[in-house]
Formats: structure tokens, C-alpha cells, sequence
């Protein structure tokens, strides 16, 4: 909000891809503060500079998939979304500025490298001299030579919607009886999941909540984790719970999925769409490939290795996933930080999970709890949690790490409680499409067995460093334990290995999912 801020900004991202000459440009956001004056500068900046088009979503709303999908499909040459994603909104929170390609897909490094270099020298900037653009009426009109075209953020959306899952039946299954909770936690999912659900499927008014996108998300914080949708979790594990319930974040590409009295982790879910995508018509001829950040757990390579798919493991980061999906390589990506998606968009679309569940619920007739249990039966069950670490000071955090990538090299053969280390390294990633290499992506240890952890220092915060501690262990046998339980002898494995007491002074996390 500063003097020239925004619009240095904006410019350098404009020199990055080589001007926006002739160009057209998608621009919306998920309606945090800003979202709207941010979006009249970009326009007067685009026109400024030359563009031939820039197609904005009314009242300059657009969630991240919704933005991804009408770049690729009005054939443009990218696209601005406004959004910190998962993170606070309002005056005193979080703001951000994402370039996507014309693939759809957030910049690779190369670009955002480019973009950064000029900001260290920009001494000019091109801005139109105007009133502010109308962004609430939908049409066509001009900015000197160039075309606003205001956009319904939700209609194109839900026609690719359409074409994927089964509306009827999912439709029927609502007209039955089955109850669902959505919760768009007061930020951009909200018209996205009403139009969707409540009015398209037929569930009762009132099934989403919070679903008028706020400037501040009404002061909830808009990630959809155990412990930020706490309101939908205490729903959901209580008494009368709906048959299905989930959030969405900020900008609509996470999603948390809940049963009654049943939560399913992201690895899950990843996992579990893998083995049922097929029962939605869009994906009726079988998925081409799956992949997962190297962080969530195997299961879905379970998955995977059951069905003769290949599995790719990539770093954190959804970007890591384009080149695959362009390669034609897979179909199907997850994460374990709440993101799951297809190749119909390259983002992460949190609507688009909660839709293939609710079409694997329809086409099986199983509950959320029934189609976890049958899961585990047939694949296993990789008992799973992070436990997160914030705002914590960043030289402990950097000593912690050097301290564990010093012991690396000796961990092996190791005995740690009641496992063996099986291997010890800084995962490394080789892009097996453009063959980049991606260094230093987190530490993971490997036991015999199959369990292991995974460390790594986040970087999506915005205060201190936020150390992300994965647990992971396979059962083929037992699979109603807490998870929590399950994992205690990997968890005290890791804490001997990491020492994060002895660096950090914080003897437990600060969010368990
Ligand atoms: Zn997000």
C-alpha cells in the first residue's frame, strides 16, 4: 500500500514476461483487502502498457482455479491473481500478487527470476491516467485502446464442473436426504459452492456457510486444516454430523474433507480419489498417472502400484506439477497441505475434490467412513500427521536444520527406538521433463518398514520460519488407531534424530493435522 509499491511491482512483472504488448491477461482475486484497488491498478498499468485485453472476474473476484481455467480457455497469454492464499486478510494481514501462464499454471522459477530482476532497478513505471474502472457490471468496454471484458467469475467454472462429474446422480443422492456441510470460511468459495451446490445439486439453502467472500474472511483464518475450521470439525464429530463436510481456503484450490466422526487426511483423500476417480465420467477412461509432493505419504502409491499407474514424487509445490500434467504423464496430483487437483485446470481445486467425492459417494453408495475402511482393507492403512512449528525464530530454525543435514551421512544402519534407518538424505528432485534440478527440498529419514519422517522449513508463512515435521507409518493390519498413537514411536524417532525441544525450546506443535 505504500507510494509506488504496487505499481513498481506490477511493472516488474510485466518487464519479466517481456512487456504485455498485444497481449490479454486474465485479473481477479479471492476478495481480501486490496483485492479491489489492486485490481483497478493492474488494469490501468496493463492498458498503460499496451495490452490488447484484459478479462476480469466481477467485482474483481476469481478463485485460483476459476482464474486458471479461464486462461486456458479463453486462450490468453496468462493471468494475475490477487490472493496470499491460505493466510489472514485485511488491512493489517496478508496481500499477494501470483502470475499463471498461459498453460494455466503459476510461473516456473525461470519467470519469477525474470520478474525480480528488474525490481531491483526500475526507475519507471506506465500507468492510464482515469477514473476508476466500473468492475461490478458485466460487459465489454475500453481503457483507452484496450478491452476490459468483466467476466461472471462462477459461470465457466461450473460448466467444466459439469462436464466431469455426474451432477444427476450426486443430485439424487442430495434429493435422498444426504446432509452436507461446506464451509467457505467467508472467502472466495462462497458463490463458487452455492451455485454448485445448494442451487445446481439441490442441497437445502443454508448447507454452505460462510459463503460471502469478506475483506478480512470475517475474521476466521481461511485454512482449511483441523484447527483453523474448527466450527465444521465440531459439526462433523458431533452428534446428528452431516453426511459430508468440507472447506475451502482463501482463494478455493485447498480442501479439508470430513465424514461424521471420520476425518480423512489430504494423503488419504489423494489416495482415495486415485483408486475411485474412474466412477466420474470425466475421468471414465482411467487416469494416465498420478503424482504427490514428496511429503505426503505412499498411499496412493499403493494405489498406484495396485492399478499398473505410474507414481511421480515431486517437491512441495504445486508448480513442481506442471510439467507433468503438460507431458500428459498424470492426471491426478495431491499434496498433503490440503491440495488435491487434475489436469482440467494446473492448479489445486478445492471445489473440483469435494465434487469427486461427493460423485464417488453417489456411484458407490458408500459413506465417507465405509469408503475409508474399504480402502485400508484393500490397500493398507499409512497412518499419517504433520505437526507444525510456527513463527519460529529463523536462526534457530536454519541452525536446526545444518545441524541435521550434518548427521545425515551417519544416520544410516542406525538403531532409533524400535526402527532402523533404512536411508537419510536431502531430497533432491530431477525434472524428469524439462530436467531441471530442484536441491535442499527436505530432509527425510526412511526406517525399514515403511515409516519415516520428513522435515522441512515452510515457506508459505509470513512471520519467522514454520518448521513442517511429517510422520508416516504403513499398518496392513490395524487401522482404527488414533493416528496420533499410531505414530508415537515414529514421532519420539524424530525428536531424538531432531532435537526440536533442544533448538526451538517448543516441547509440542502449534497445529497437528
Ligand atoms: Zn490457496
Amino acid at each position: 500500500m505504500g507510494p509506488h509499491y504496487l505499481e513498481n511491482f506490477v511493472q516488474s512483472m510485466f518487464d519479466g514476461i517481456g512487456g504485455v504488448k498485444g497481449k490479454t491477461l486474465v485479473v481477479g482475486g479471492d476478495g481480501r483487502y486490496f483485492n479491489d484497488r489492486a485490481t483497478q491498478v493492474i488494469l490501468r498499468m496493463a492498458a498503460a502498457n499496451g495490452a490488447a485485453k484484459v478479462i476480469a472476474g466481477q467485482n474483481a473476484l476469481l478463485s485460483t482455479p476459476a482464474a486458471s481455467h479461464l486462461i486456458r480457455a479463453m486462450k490468453t497469454d496468462g493471468g494475475v491473481i490477487l490472493s496470499a492464499s491460505h493466510n489472514p486478510g485485511g488491512i493489517d494481514e496478508d496481500f499477494g500478487i501470483k502470475f499463471n501462464m498461459a498453460n494455466g499454471g503459476p510461473a516456473p522459477e525461470s519467470v519469477t527470476n525474470a520478474m525480480f530482476a528488474p525490481t531491483k532497478e526500475i526507475d519507471t513505471y506506465y500507468i492510464w491516467e482515469s477514473t476508476d474502472i466500473d468492475l461490478g457490471t458485466i460487459g465489454t468496454s475500453r481503457l483507452g485502446d484496450m478491452i476490459v471484458e468483466i467476466v461472471d467469475p462462477v459461470s465457466a467454472y461450473v460448466d467444466l464442473m459439469q462436464t466431469l462429474f455426474d451432477f444427476p446422480a450426486i443430485k439424487a443422492m442430495f434429493a435422498g436426504g444426504s446432509r452436507i456441510r461446506f464451509d467457505s470460511m467467508n472467502a472466495i468459495t462462497g458463490p463458487y459452492a452455492t451455485a454448485i451446490i445448494e442451487d445446481l445439486l439441490g442441497a437445502p439453502k443454508g448447507s454452505v456457510t460462510h459463503g460471502t467472500p469478506l475483506p478480512d474472511f470475517g475474521g476466521m483464518h481461511p485454512d482449511p486444516n483441523p484447527t483453523w475450521a474448527h466450527e465444521l470439525m465440531a459439526e462433523m464429530m458431533g452428534d446428528n454430523a452431516p453426511a459430508f463436510g468440507a472447506a475451502s481456503d482463501g482463494d478455493g484450490d485447498r480442501n479439508m474433507v470430513v465424514g461424521p466422526n471420520c476425518y480423512v487426511s489430504p494423503s488419504d483423500s489423494l489416495a482415495i480419489i486415485a483408486a475411485n476417480a474412474h466412477l466420474a465420467p470425466g475421468y471414465a477412461k482411467g487416469l494416465k498417472g498420478v503424482a504427490r509432493s514428496m511429503p505426503t505419504s505412499a498411499a496412493v502409491d499403493r494405489v498406484a502400484a495396485a492399478m499398473g499407474m505410474e507414481c511421480y514424487e515431486t517437491p512441495t509445490g504445486w508448480k513442481f506439477f506442471g510439467n507433468l500434467l503438460d507431458d500428459g504423464r498424470v492426471t491426478l496430483c495431491g499434496e498433503e497441505s490440503f491440495g488435491t487437483g487434475s489436469d482440467h485446470v494446473r492448479e489445486k481445486d478445492g471445489v473440483w475434490a469435494v465434487l469427486m467425492w461427493l460423485n464417488i459417494m453417489a456411484a458407490t453408495g458408500k459413506s465417507v467412513p465405509e469408503l475409508m475402511q474399504a480402502h485400508w482393507d484393500q490397500f493398507g492403512r499409512n497412518y499419517y500427521s504433520r505437526h507444525d512449528f510456527e513463527a519460529i525464530e529463523t536462526e534457530k530454525a536454519d541452525a536446526l536444520m545444518a545441524a541435521l543435514r550434518g548427521s545425515l551421512a551417519s544416520l544410516k544402519g542406525q538403531r532409533i527406538g524400535p526402527f532402523t534407518v533404512e536411508m537419510a538424505d536431502d531430497y533432491s528432485y530431477l525434472d524428469p521433463v524439462d530436467g531441471s534440478t530442484s536441491a535442499q527440498q527436505g530432509v527425510r529419514v526412511v526406517f525399514e518398514g515403511g515409516s519415516r519422517f520428513v522435515i522441512r522449513l515452510s515457506g508459505t508463512g509470513t512471520s519467522g520460519a514454520t518448521l513442517r515435521l511429517y510422520l508416516e507409518k504403513l499398518d496392513t493390519k490395524s487401522f482404527d488407531q488414533d493416528p496420533q498413537a499410531a505414530l508415537a514411536d515414529v514421532i519420539a524417532a524424530a525428536e531424538q534424530v531432531i532435537g526440536i525441544s533442544k533448538f526451538t525450546g517448543r516441547t509440542a506443535p502449534d497445529v497437528i493435522t
